[in-house]
């Protein structure tokens, strides 16, 4: 018998996704493993030369390898997380952890770059690999590779833990949310709910063998029973439990609350070691921003601006909901229901109804024809092995050349994390003489298509897929052929959102709008009548939407700065930001830091204030094509060399300047987000 190629051991080209099985998983990271030790074990001996072509180069390479490699079973575990993957996932993570961990902090090699930037030879180098080189000694430092010995062990012993604490936080949080189920036997009491959700609970219920209608706590599921349905016994339990996942409720099965104190307390413990008064200060050391003072002084002034008209908006809906509902008290489990009534009631028209304008392919094919106008390129769907039938795969071309690929898997489904997110699949670099191009992967969670129509985005939806999108031109369109600058990599945290929410200013565009819809039904393109409302809903409760993003952005700074995991309690200290930040408080039982994967399990911790940060960035770029026409595709053109291409081979700031012409200022982002009146609407 022959055993099966293992489909990771093949990165010539694109990875052979449908023939990958979790016992693949083991072998390949040893293989990767193996090859990239074996480079660090060349790059840093001792009669291997300081210089770019002996040392950065091939070590470059076995890391993209590994990091490819790595980084696919990674997302397939996101993807289509089944019991054999995640074993396979858990049982490599350590080993992966590990061997990047002591790349980083290879004393060796660490002396080998120093060496580099000492020699004579490195002002010859290309300012791009100057950068790159002194970018490496910077997180070198970060990593602990400067301190004594037994300082850079905990160092490194930390960096396990805190990977292992946050798999495990979201392995909680998606176990806790899984299950849950409510199972309705009594169509009367949906009453309220959409038809099309309704199917959607149906086939729920019909996929798991039970009768009737079943409701998750996954997003496409749990969000249109909060809008839609009138009975507020549902709303309540479904509020209840999605606000208490992965705590200590239900026997504490998935509770969260040890880890999140675990990762506290270790992060705190390794900021201090490398020198740094707290975390938030670590975090800062590679970002934009330039300390944790300035970030709170920026989400505080955000807050005095946007809080009165956060508190009119909480007003008006409360005043709704006690005229017209007859709630005389709005509970949490309310207030999106009463919002929709209320939206539904000052303009008319629901997110059921625009939903049915957003057919996927017409999104998709609108979508594509305002990028390829603005940056140059066509789009058009290609052949690949896929690890799901539902998956889609494109390839983007520039002057009938093929410049990069990507793959779309754009509905929920069960084993599949929740949200929306795109990764880098390749990075784009020359390897052996010969252009890489680079490969994306899109992920969104929409609902997928029923009874054999196209599926339907909600306008949320529709921003949603722009935001990602706009990640993906980031990492596909680069213009960078050095991978360590190349699209998204090394781009600073608080500005690698510019280009995601930049693009999400053109799904309210009316010209953009037209071009991506076409009714389930009749095929009509979005009325002028029913835009126009959209666009006077647009910033619809925009000041309570904006103080729950600075409630989140503070609790985290004020979690990594002034918090002693010690002896404080979040809680409390997420109690304290509510009363200076917040205008809705959520009942007692409400575990919101349990379920803040953001910070406690991505790449967000003492970052999530770069949400809104950033979209001071982007609000500005998207302001210089409202002035030029939005279509313009000079400044497309513009906005693609001086900040798409350049990836990280200059500071996010330099590419913002030499784009605008001027420093950031923040009135775009008030104006756009209707904190303050728009005086540039006719
Ligand atoms: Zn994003």
């Amino acid at each position: 018998m022959t055993e099966s190629k293992n489909p990771l051991l093949d990165l010539s080209d694109l990875i052979d996704y449908a023939a990958v099985k979790p016992e693949h998983v083991a072998e390949a990271v040893r293989f990767w493993r193996e090859r990239l030790e074996a480079a660090l074990a060349r790059a840093t001996a001792a009669e291997t030369p300081a210089t770019w072509e002996a040392v950065v180069e091939p070590l470059e390479n076995a890391v993209l390898d590994f990091s490819r490699a790595w980084g696919a079973v990674g997302h397939l575990q996101s993807v289509v997380d089944t019991p054999a993957l995640r074993d396979a996932y858990n049982a490599a993570l350590p080993v992966v952890t590990d061997c990047f961990i002591r790349l980083s902090q290879d004393e060796a090699l660490f002396a080998k770059y120093r060496a580099i930037e000492a020699s004579p030879d490195f002002k010859s180098l290309s300012a791009v690999r100057q950068r790159i080189v002194k970018r490496e000694i910077r997180d070198f430092v970060l990593s602990g590779a400067a301190l004594p010995e037994a300082k850079r062990e905990r160092v490194k012993a930390i960096g396990q833990a805190l990977s292992q604490a946050s798999q495990k936080f979201s392995e909680n949080l998606l176990d806790a949310t899984n299950a849950f189920e409510l199972v309705v036997t009594d169509k009367a009491k949906l009453a309220g709910i959409p038809e099309e959700t309704l199917a959607l609970y149906e086939a729920s219920a019909k996929a798991a063998g039970k009768e009737g209608w079943r409701i998750t706590l996954q997003f496409p599921s749990y969000l249109p029973a909060m809008k839609y349905c009138n009975d507020r016994g549902i709303r309540e339990a479904l509020y209840r439990a999605f606000s208490t996942r992965a705590a200590e409720f239900d026997g504490g099965r998935f509770d969260n609350t040890p880890l999140m104190t675990e990762i506290l307390k270790l992060r705190r413990e390794e900021a201090s070691l490398l020198g740094f008064p707290n975390f938030a200060a670590l975090s800062l050391a590679t970002k934009m921003a330039v300390s944790p003072e300035a970030v709170l002084e920026f989400l505080r002034d955000l807050a005095k601006r946007s809080k009165p008209k956060a508190e009119a908006d909480v007003r008006e809906v409360n005043e709704f909901a006690r005229s017209e509902l007859g709630l005389d008290k709005v509970e949490p489990w309310d207030r999106p229901y009463a919002s929709e009534k209320l939206r539904e009631s000052r303009f008319s028209y629901s997110d059921a109804e625009v939903k049915r304008y957003f057919t996927e392919p017409t999104v998709f094919a609108g979508l594509f024809k305002l990028v390829e106008t603005l940056f140059g390129i066509e789009i058009v769907p290609a052949e690949a092995s896929l690890w799901h039938p539902d998956v889609k795969f494109f390839e983007v071309r520039r002057d009938g050349q093929k410049i990069a690929n990507f793959y779309a898997d754009l509905y929920a489904r069960e084993g599949k994390r929740s949200g929306a997110w795109m990764d880098g699949e390749r990075t784009r670099t020359i390897r052996d003489g010969r252009l890489v191009t680079p490969v994306a992967y899109l992920v969104c969670n929409f609902a997928a298509p029923v009874n054999g129509k196209p599926a339907t985005l909600t306008h949320d939806e529709v921003t949603t897929l722009f935001h990602e999108f706009g990640h993906t031109l980031h990492h596909l369109l680069t213009a960078q052929t050095e991978a360590g600058v190349s699209g998204i990599n090394g781009v600073e945290w608080d500005a690698v959102e510019t280009p995601s929410q930049f693009l999400e200013n053109f799904a309210w565009d009316r010209d953009v709008v037209k071009s991506i819809s076409c009714h389930v039904e009749t095929g009509e393109t979005l009325p002028d009548e029913l835009f126009d409302k959209m666009l006077a809903a647009k910033n619809f409760l925009a000041g309570a939407a904006c103080v729950r993003q600075v409630e989140f952005a503070l609790f985290d700074m004020l979690l990594h700065t002034t918090f002693d995991p010690e002896k404080d309690v979040v809680r409390a200290l997420l109690a304290d930001v509510r009363r200076e930040v917040a205008v809705v408080f959520p009942p007692d039982y409400d575990r919101f830091p349990q379920s803040f994967a953001h910070i406690f399990a991505g790449g967000y911790a003492a970052g999530y204030y770069s949400y809104k940060w950033s979209e001071v960035l982007s609000c500005d770029c998207f302001e210089a094509f409202e002035e030029t026409g939005i279509r313009n595709p000079e400044t497309g053109r513009r906005f693609l060399t001086e900040i798409l291409e350049r990836g990280s081979s200059r500071d996010a700031m330099e590419n913002f300047v030499a784009f605008r012409g001027r420093k950031p200022r923040i009135d775009a982002l008030l104006r756009l987000t209707g904190i303050v009146s728009d005086e540039k609407e006719a």
